[in-house]
């Protein structure tokens, strides 16, 4: 089974976790779903539309996103300049598109110093993304000094070339990322690790979760660290108990069990 390109021998995976890391946040090793919080509703055939609009209210007055550089009015109906920012143009979520995966062209510089990982990003064609956008999204993620940047011991730049990218960073339809994550059984609605790519579903991209409240810029912070997180060989960690801060490699979509909210491996 191919488990992914391996990182310099400095990071070596841990055998064990690589073989078991399929990792589905829905499922645990052994492919048994066990996401009893997470909206397991099997998809009929052919879902409608769920037009639900990103939960958090459109920039009302208080709701202190970035100024938009543009006038307010000419943000998507039911999203925040933080949405566009992520690549989101519409807050309804389609259950499938083309099925057909397009790199986002072009590469981009590592930031700082230490070991460089090469991701390539890919968006589904036919979902409403800015997919320049998303690609510049993940990358200033994982950048982050609170990310998987080590102390600035490693760095990520984008390329897309398959053949250099170490993993490769997927955002689909929750139909097609149901079927990238096989055999694991994410419904469409989690996101998952599947050997060297990192399945990311736009179900959740757009609406995050009820728990993340109006931080949805946090939830994608969250979901990226954690597949990336999955491919660099880290498995699941558990809430260490009511209010404390939820570890990254805890399964945060599928509840939070009384943690807090938390996006990054350093926070
Ligand atoms: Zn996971």
């Amino acid at each position: 089974m191919r488990t992914g390109k391996r990182l310099a021998t400095s990071m070596a995976l841990p055998l064990a976790v690589v073989m078991l890391t399929l990792a589905g946040c829905g499922a645990l090793p052994g492919g048994s779903s066990d996401d009893s919080s997470a909206q397991t509703s099997t998809p009929s055939s052919t879902p409608p539309e769920s037009a639900v609009a990103a939960t958090a209210e459109p920039t009302a007055a208080g709701e202190s996103d970035a100024a938009p550089s543009e006038p307010a009015t000419s943000l998507p109906k039911g999203l925040t300049q933080k949405d566009v920012n992520a690549g989101v143009l519409s807050a309804k979520v389609k259950w499938k598109a083309s099925g057909k995966l397009q790199t986002v062209k072009g590469s981009t510089k590592a930031p700082g110093k230490g070991q460089v990982i090469k991701v390539r990003i890919q968006v589904e064609k036919g979902l409403k993304i800015d997919g320049d956008k998303f690609a510049d999204f993940v990358l200033a993620t994982l950048n982050d000094r609170r990310s998987w940047t080590e102390k600035g011991t490693r760095r990520f730049a984008r390329t897309d070339d398959a053949g250099q990218a170490f993993t490769t960073v997927t955002l689909a339809s929750p139909q097609t990322s149901a079927e990238l994550c096989r055999p694991l059984q994410t419904m469409g609605k989690l996101s998952c690790r599947n050997g060297d790519r990192v399945v990311l579903t736009n179900y959740r991209w757009v609406k995050a979760i009820p728990e993340y409240k109006k931080n949805r810029e946090g939830y994608r912070q969250y979901v990226v660290n954690h597949e990336v997180g999955h491919a660099l060989g880290h498995g699941h960690e558990y809430c260490a108990g009511k209010g404390e801060l939820a570890p990254l490699m805890m399964q945060q979509t599928k509840g939070l069990l009384g943690c807090r909210p938390n996006p990054w491996p350093h926070p």
